[in-house]
């Protein structure tokens, strides 16, 4: 799926940012992958890639056999989750869900029966007609959730989708997270800074180095889902991550002194 993939952007009269270094990345069909890399050091860029919404400097992405630019799309149907929920504030619930169903052009009928069904997937649907200030940021959250799984996407894009939640929310909506990926079978990817998360959530995680970012760790999950959070297998794996992810840190600003030192 990626290729090499590398990204800079230009900085006026400066060399240019190296975000990401190089990714190699074959995801499996179905996988819940965590992305889990420290702040800045490119997650959203690498979503945004694989989105079309930005090209890579060098490499290629491919979904489903064919390459994705921002002027090639791939017949694989995308969708997205946001750490903020990004709703409309003055369309209801429904109508949230609904937008992006009607811009894929779906009948009337067909919008009514998803609206409902992800709305009740994610608990929601007596909220249907209220309006996104009228519920916390959890329920909004959700919502979100509803809007990205409506399309029946055949890849989720989730970017730190529960970051910004209270530890109680985050906690339910992975959960519940985790169920529907079992139910809908979609493939993940999951961007998240939190070692616990990606542990308790994935199938695979990639732990991604500070720029210019590459993989340090390529980990499988094997601990069947539904996971118990407080499962000793996921404890010693983050405590295990955790070492890993602080011994890569200390590399980094080893680098930096003797480049610095140069
Ligand atoms: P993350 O999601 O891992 O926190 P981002 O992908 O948002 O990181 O950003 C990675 C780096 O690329 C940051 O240093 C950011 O400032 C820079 N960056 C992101 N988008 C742009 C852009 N459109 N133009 C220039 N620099 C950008
Ligand atoms: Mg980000």
């Amino acid at each position: 799926m990626l290729d090499n993939v590398k990204k800079s952007y230009p900085r006026p009269g400066l060399t240019p940012l190296n975000v990401l270094g190089g990714l190699d990345v074959e995801v499996e069909e179905g996988a819940l992958l965590s992305i889990l890399g420290p702040s800045g050091c490119g997650k959203s860029t690498l979503l945004n890639i694989i989105n079309g919404l930005d090209d890579a400097t060098s490499g290629t992405v491919t979904l489903a056999g064919k390459t994705v630019t921002t002027k090639t799309r791939s017949d694989v149907k995308i969708g997205v989750v946001f750490q903020q929920p990004r709703l409309l504030n003055w369309r209801s619930v429904a109508d949230n869900v609904a937008l992006p169903l009607r811009e894929l052009g779906l009948p009337h009928d067909e919008i009514q029966f998803r609206v409902h069904k992800y709305l009740d997937l994610v608990g929601l649907s007596e909220f249907a007609a209220y309006y996104p200030l009228q519920l916390s940021g959890g329920m909004q959250q959700r919502v979100s959730l509803a809007r990205g799984l409506a399309i029946e996407p055949n890849l989720l894009l989730a970017d730190e989708p529960f970051s910004a939640l209270d530890e109680f929310s985050a906690r339910k909506l992975r959960q519940e997270f985790v169920r529907i990926w079992d139910q809908t079978g979609t493939t993940i990817l999951f961007v998240t800074h939190s070692i616990r998360e990606a542990v308790f959530l994935s199938t695979r995680m990639l732990v991604i180095t500070a720029r210019p970012t590459h993989t340090y760790l390529d980990l499988t999950v094997d601990v069947p889902h539904p996971r118990k959070p407080e499962d000793d297998r996921l404890f010693e794996l983050e405590k295990s991550v955790t070492h890993d992810f602080m011994r890569m840190e200390e590399q980094a600003e080893q680098e930096k002194e003797r480049v610095g030192a140069l």
